[in-house]
């Protein structure tokens, strides 16, 4: 087996041992290989892995790799920030999007989703850690965007994605997550069918897990660390 292949290995015997820890099942828990700035041979090498649902960040970047792995049973989530000019192209080629935090674009993806593919399943992002610079609607805001969204033809309200400020220890990185558990209790509570809750990376996936997560989302410890220069610059792959 490769490196790429061997660091699947890994991160999924981690996530084993932290269901183990919380008494859930292994199996609630999907891997979400998180492929942004890296190649479709590296896409390939992984899904030869038998990893089967990646994650990408910039659209354009991410739609060349799915056409060039077409017919590959590939499912491909949208992650990263998302721009009115691109939710066609989101809408068309995606699976689930994780990433939405306003109606506008909701709405969008909506109208835009092709009806052959069926609802579009989608999370909405919650700013966990209310930072202004970070995206995500706010905990205020949520029930009201939450209401609009389930009630679109073209997704499905699948639940809520965050991404939290980074935090040392096992303690302080459960935190945010246990927030976002109990949004999602209480939108359930207001009548929501919600199942999913996008959380956890490479440093933090046992902290979600032990807080419920039902995706986690990893990169660097799947592909290796991501160029600088390149991770920081939307749309734009090195040596691109
Ligand atoms: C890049 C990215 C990840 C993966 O992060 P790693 O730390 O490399 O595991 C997860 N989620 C989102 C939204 C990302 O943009």
């Amino acid at each position: 087996m490769g490196a790429i292949g061997d660091n699947l290995q890994a991160v999924r015997a981690r996530i084993v041992a932290a269901a183990a820890a919380a008494g859930r099942e292994p199996s609630a828990i999907g891997l979400l290989a998180v492929s942004k700035i890296f190649s479709a041979e590296a896409v390939a090498e992984a899904r030869a892995s038998g990893q089967r649902a990646f994650g990408e960040s910039y659209v354009q970047e991410a739609v060349d790799k799915i056409l060039q792995l077409a017919g590959c049973d590939i499912e491909w989530h949208f992650i990263g920030p998302i721009q009115s000019n691109k939710t066609r192209l989101i809408a068309e080629h995606f699976h689930w999007v994780h990433s939405i935090s306003t109606l506008k674009i909701a709405r969008r993806l909506s109208e835009q989703r092709p009806a052959w593919r069926g609802p579009l399943s989608v999370c909405l992002q919650v700013n966990v850690s209310g930072e202004s610079t970070k995206s995500g609607v706010s905990e205020t805001e949520l029930p009201a965007l939450a209401a609009a969204v389930a009630t679109l033809p073209g997704l499905r309200l699948r639940g809520l994605m965050c991404i939290p400020a980074p935090a040392d220890g096992f303690e302080a990185q459960r935190q945010p997550f246990a927030r976002l558990g109990r949004m999602r209790e209480r939108l359930v509570a207001d009548g929501l069918c919600l199942d999913t809750l996008s959380m956890g990376m490479s440093d933090d996936l046992e902290a979600a897990v032990a807080e419920g997560a039902t995706w986690v989302r990893v990169g660097t410890a799947i592909f290796g660390a991501r160029p600088v220069a390149a991770a920081g610059t939307i749309g734009v792959r090195p040596g691109v």
